[in-house]
């Protein structure tokens, strides 16, 4: 199973934010939609950083309630690391368990076309195992 499977199951909707926004807009983006990152986009709306609920904890553990007013530039990770359609879901464990992070855009053509989470990767994860597994006893049967 590849991302642009994941996707078309899942949809492509993203949240952004510029780079000028607060972390306040930025926290009540996260909770409205009950999300854990947020894709930056700068000009030309190109992948210029991510920011996680662990940034936003990280700002505020640092400089109290006034880091709601940094703007996402100020917090967010410039060096993203962004998966692509054919990524596969092997791919993407590999990738999240490097990185130490739970959230990957894909990027096709330079834009942005999605986000896969951990919770996308379990989740495919444990049906194509059962998806296997099915067909695994259904040989033991037949034979
Ligand atoms: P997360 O586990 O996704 O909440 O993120 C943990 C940390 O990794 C935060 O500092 C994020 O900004 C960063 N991060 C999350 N996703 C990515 C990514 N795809 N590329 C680079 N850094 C990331």
């Amino acid at each position: 199973m590849n991302v642009a499977t994941i996707l078309k199951a899942k949809g492509r909707a993203v949240a952004t934010a510029a780079p000028q926004a607060t972390l306040q807009e930025v926290s009540a983006q996260l909770a409205a939609r009950k999300i854990g990152a947020i894709i930056v986009l700068g000009e030309n709306d190109k992948v210029v950083g991510i920011i996680s609920e662990r940034d936003v904890i990280r700002a505020i553990a640092e400089r109290g309630a006034k880091a709601l007013e940094q703007q996402a530039q100020d917090v967010m990770t410039k060096n993203v690391i962004s998966c692509s359609e054919t990524s596969t879901i092997e791919d993407l464990m590999g990738t999240m368990t490097q990185g130490r992070f739970r959230h990957v855009p894909v990027v096709s053509n330079g834009a942005l076309t999605g986000i896969i989470s951990i919770g996308d990767v379990v989740k495919h994860h444990i049906a194509e195992v059962e998806m296997e597994l099915g067909a695994m006893r259904g040989y033991l049967v037949a034979g």
